[in-house]
Formats: structure tokens, C-alpha cells, sequence
């Protein structure tokens, strides 16, 4: 089960560049002070219903680079949990940081203040893209912390972006095959937006970027899934959360909502398609699934369905949930019984 989240935002602290995609400042107002910390946690565990009191709750220091600030602020920051930590009220606590303010002296400081979880902003493991991105680490960097953190057995989770300068959806794949290979807790994946704020701003209003469409940004994340899917890593969240800073400084690019059903969709389209061409067609077709899978079969406004229609010429789409069937399992009725095929023999 999930952890509650207790989110508490030091934006930019510890970075020394300002990434490309990066407009921290304008998603957070100010630093907190130790105090105000303290009192947010204190509201926020008050806000947490009474039928999940029972749930891990984690602090999470979110929005710099956490092991990259001086050590007395980290510790100072540390220590407001640490009465919340030993009367039981907080489980643990969270930091995200870079690949290269890892080293061993960083994480011991991590392990003796009771933070379990780190999450790591790799982006990507081209180092081609991560400097045109204005990183400032190299893919290496990332080998080497995930290495010490997992030594350290802390939980890890990575965050990746798709579709910064210099990227592709193969160079996608080959940084996803890397990481898997990591093995890595959990994942974050996110596709590069344009902020009103960040460095990329200028770049794309000079023509010197273009974001990906969000067909394509589906495309390369539904491959992405596929392969994520074959191996035991779990995806924390698929694009950024829709909050209102995020509203009000969009500028360009693959922003949905809903993204992760848009990739579910399109995977259910891909698999609806491949039983359509090896049977039988009469004109209709009777799908069955998960009743919680229907509407990854429709598609957004339908669309799955009267793209079927067309490309298989087809008068009628019908599908039928049946709940004894697994998620991620789809059927066709043929004359014959029916025919079946399950998301992970998808290839990517
Ligand atoms: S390290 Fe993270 S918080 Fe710091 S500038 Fe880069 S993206 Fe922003």
C-alpha cells in the first residue's frame, strides 16, 4: 500500500545550475523555516482520515537537491521530524536529490536521521541529453549512486523525463533497459513540458526546441510501459500533477491529466487490433475484459472503438465486462469460442 505523503517543498535548494526544464521557483513560494515546518506536519497528520491513519506516513523533503545542501541545514530540516519519528506519528521520511550529491557520507547522514526512501532525478542515461538539458551529472553518476543506495538498502525511486533535447524514443528505451537493469523501487516517468520560468522557455520560443505532441509522448511512454511491465519495477506516477502552479505556467507540450489512460488505451488498442487481424471478421466484433478495463478499450471519447471501426470496417464494437477475467486480459468472441491475448505478450 501506498505511503500518505506529507510533501514538504525546498525549491531549488542545493541546486547549484538551474535545469533546462526546471522552474522549481515558480512552483513553490520561499524557503521554510524549521518551525513552519514542523506546524505543516503537525496540521497535515491532522488531516489524515480516520480510516487511513493506519497507512505509512512518510515526509518527504521534495523540490532541490537535498543531499546537495549544506549539512547543517540538512540536518537542521532532519531533526524537525525526528519527535514525529519517535512518538510513531511519521513511519519515515523521503528526500529527492541528484546522482551526484550521493556519496557515502551523505547517506549515513540519511540512514542515522531515518529516511528510508531517496528519489533520484536521473531523466535520462544519455549523456548527450543530459547535457543539453544542462544537468550537470553524467549517466555514470547514476550508476554509481543506485549502486551505494541499494548497498545502503534504501528504498529507491527514480524520476525520468521523456523528450528533452537530444532525445528520441529509442534513446528512451536504451535509458529504460539500463534502468531496469538497476533495479530500482519505483519509477516516476515525466514528459518534458515548457514552464513559464524555466531556461527551456527561451529555448522553445527561439525555435531551438520543440516538445513532443502528445500522440508521440503516448507512443514512447506505452513502449516504455510495455518493457516496465515485463520486469517486477513499479511506476509511481506517470506525468506531473495537475495542480493549479502547473495550470498557470504551462506553456507547450504533451500536458494530460489522464496520460496514464491515455497509454492504457493504446495499449488496448494495439491488442484489440492484433486479434482483429488473425480472426475472423463479419462485420462485428464482441470483446470481453475486466469490467475495470472497459474504458481503457473505449478510449478517450471512444476513440478506440471508431478508430476500429474503420480500419476493420466493422458495423459494431460491442464489449462485455466480465469480472472473473484478469485485468490486462482482452477476448474476441469468434465462431469458434474465443480468442485472447494479454498485454504483457504485447512487444515494444
Ligand atoms: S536539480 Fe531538480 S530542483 Fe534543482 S534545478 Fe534541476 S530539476 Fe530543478
Amino acid at each position: 500500500m501506498k505511503p500518505i505523503i506529507i510533501p514538504v517543498f525546498l525549491p531549488n535548494m542545493g541546486c547549484r545550475e538551474r535545469c533546462l526544464f526546471c522552474n522549481q521557483k515558480a512552483a513553490t513560494e520561499g524557503l521554510p523555516s524549521p518551525s513552519s515546518v514542523q506546524n505543516f506536519i503537525e496540521a497535515s497528520l491532522a488531516r489524515i482520515p480516520y480510516d487511513k491513519k493506519n497507512r505509512e506516513k512518510q515526509v518527504a523533503f521534495y523540490g532541490g537537491s537535498f543531499t546537495a545542501i549544506h549539512r547543517d541545514h540538512q540536518v537542521c530540516y532532519l531533526k524537525t521530524v525526528r519527535p514525529f519519528l519517535a512518538s510513531g506519528l511519521i513511519d519515515s521520511i523521503r528526500i529527492s536529490t541528484r546522482p551526484d550529491a550521493l556519496d557515502e557520507e551523505a547517506l549515513s547522514l540519511l540512514k542515522e536521521y531515518g529516511v528510508k526512501t531517496v528519489e533520484v532525478g536521473v531523466q535520462s542515461m544519455i549523456d548527450e541529453v543530459l547535457l543539453l538539458s544542462k544537468r550537470g551529472h553524467c549517466a555514470v553518476d547514476t550508476v554509481d549512486a543506485i549502486s551505494r543506495l541499494k548497498g545502503m538498502k534504501f528504498e529507491v525511486g527514480l524520476q525520468l523525463m521523456i523528450g528533452l533535447p537530444g532525445d528520441t524514443c529509442d534513446r528512451f528505451l536504451q535509458t529504460l533497459d539500463q534502468i531496469i537493469e538497476l533495479k530500482p523501487d519505483f519509477l516516476r516517468i515525466h514528459p518534458t513540458l515548457v514552464l513559464k520560468g524555466a531556461p527551456l522557455e527561451i529555448l522553445w520560443k527561439d525555435g531551438g526546441y520543440s516538445p513532443l505532441h502528445l500522440d508521440e509522448a503516448v507512443q514512447w511512454l506505452k513502449k516504455g510501459f510495455l518493457r516496465l511491465e515485463k520486469s517486477s519495477i513499479s511506476v509511481a506516477r506517470i506525468g506531473l500533477q495537475p495542480t493549479k502552479e502547473l495550470e498557470r505556467d504551462f506553456l507547450a507540450g504533451p500536458y494530460h491529466p489522464a496520460l496514464h489512460q491515455l497509454i492504457d488505451s493504446a495499449i488496448f488498442f494495439d491488442m484489440a487490433t492484433s486479434l482483429l487481424q488473425v480472426s475472423q471478421k463479419n462485420g462485428r466484433a464482441l470483446f470481453l475484459c475486466h469490467p475495470k478495463e472497459i474504458s481503457n478499450l473505449r478510449g478517450q471519447k471512444n476513440e478506440n472503438i471508431l478508430r476500429l471501426k474503420k480500419n476493420f470496417k466493422l458495423s459494431e464494437v460491442l464489449i462485455e465486462g466480465r469480472q472473473e477475467l484478469p485485468r490486462g486480459f482482452l477476448g474476441l468472441q469468434i465462431q469458434e469460442g474465443v480468442v485472447s491475448i494479454d498485454r504483457k505478450s504485447l512487444g515494444s
